[in-house]
């Protein structure tokens, strides 16, 4: 029986997505060969990158506005470092939202002069910052657009008169945004977007080109420009399982049709954690994400008796970060609302036998 997949990644995938990726590793488009083991030259592999990276473009509605997509390796993490080595010269801005921030702050001090903005370590990560002034003096000020392991996650993007650099690694596609905004965009695909091994980095292309130093040719994103993501071998099977699900969901209609749908199913989750007593909310109300839902359990001698109750209803993938402790549902575009459903099912069912 399939799980209910409340992973906050590596995370669940359309069902069509995973059967039509299966298929294409035994022999992709009956070409008599596996995806995995021809040449990424081959026109077929070629063909995969294109549309991939035009269809990222398509669907952040970002197609003739002067950005690239590449498909790149090394995580979020390695963007990290790479985003600071391609734009910081003289000083960068950072709001430090979590642990993903606090990483990305720390590559990127090993590069340059780093500024935190505003941090909202005061409150263990349990609330996004708001009305802060962004100095005008930066080369970029970066933000993590939804806190994964704290639940929180930007509503509302600052104005800045500097570039935006956003790490977008656990809601890349899943709200309309104005991406015209973000003059960087990264985010890991094991979340929204495919298995891992690939990670998508969307630049706009004026920014590049303007630090002095000299960047090794695989960080460099101007490089990566110009061999058209292909600047080695890149993840083949990461970059078409990706293509498969940026099609389903072009398909489910796009941005705005999952929008919807992952707010219906962040709506039932959070009615459910604030009207059941035995559950406490943990990232600040205004301040929730649609995509990883965080709550504790109100008196921690119900976790025996609830976890077996997750474990016979099917659900996984339901523990807290352990920085965070207690529940964390992530809610990613693939998750259907049943999956949701089961889990308030059992969530009110503890409420009826405690
Ligand atoms: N940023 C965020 C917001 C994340 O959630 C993660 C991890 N999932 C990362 C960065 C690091 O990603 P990766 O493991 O791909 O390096």
């Amino acid at each position: 029986m399939k799980k209910h997949n409340f992973s906050a990644g590596p995370s669940i995938l359309p069902q069509e997505v995973l059967q039509q990726a299966a298929k294409a590793v035994i022999d992709y488009n009956n070409e008599g060969l596996s995806l995995i083991e021809m040449s990424h030259r081959s026109k077929a592999f070629v063909d995969i990158m294109e549309n991939a990276r035009a269809l990222v473009l398509e669907l952040l509605g970002l197609e003739g506005k002067g950005y690239q997509a590449l498909f790149l390796q090394g995580g979020a993490s390695l963007q990290f470092l790479m985003t600071a080595m391609n734009l910081l010269e003289k000083k960068a801005g950072y709001v430090n939202t979590g642990a993903w921030s606090e990483k990305a702050i720390k590559e990127a001090q090993k590069i340059g002069e780093i500024i935190e903005v505003v941090s909202s370590k005061d409150a263990n990560f349990n609330y996004i910052p708001k009305g802060y002034n962004v100095p005008s003096d930066l080369d970029y000020l970066h933000l993590t657009s939804n806190n994964t392991i704290f639940g929180t996650q930007i509503k509302s993007f600052p104005t800045t008169p500097v570039p935006l650099v956003c790490d977008m690694s656990s809601d890349i596609f899943s709200r309309v945004l104005d991406f015209t905004q973000f003059d960087l965009i990264y985010a890991g695909a094991q979340k929204n977007m495919g298995p891992a091994g690939t990670t998508l980095v969307v630049v706009k292309e004026d920014l590049l080109g303007k630090v002095s130093r000299n960047i090794p040719a695989i960080l460099d994103y101007q490089k990566h420009i110009g061999a058209d993501s292909m600047l080695n071998t890149p993840p083949v099977f990461a970059v078409y399982t990706s293509l498969l699900t940026l099609e389903w969901l072009k398909k489910e209609g796009g941005i705005t049709a999952i929008e919807e749908a992952n707010e219906k199913k962040a709506t039932l989750m959070y009615s459910e954690i604030d009207l059941n007593p035995l559950f406490k909310g943990f990232a600040a109300v205004e301040d929730r994400s649609t995509m990883n839902a965080t709550f504790n359990l109100a008196d921690e001698a119900l976790k025996p008796t609830f976890d077996a109750m997750l474990k016979e209803a099917g659900i996984s993938g339901v523990n807290g970060h352990r920085s965070v402790g207690g529940y964390r549902a992530s809610m990613y575009n693939a998750l259907p609302i049943e999956s949701v459903q089961a889990l308030v099912e059992v969530m009110s069912e503890l409420e009826n036998k405690a």
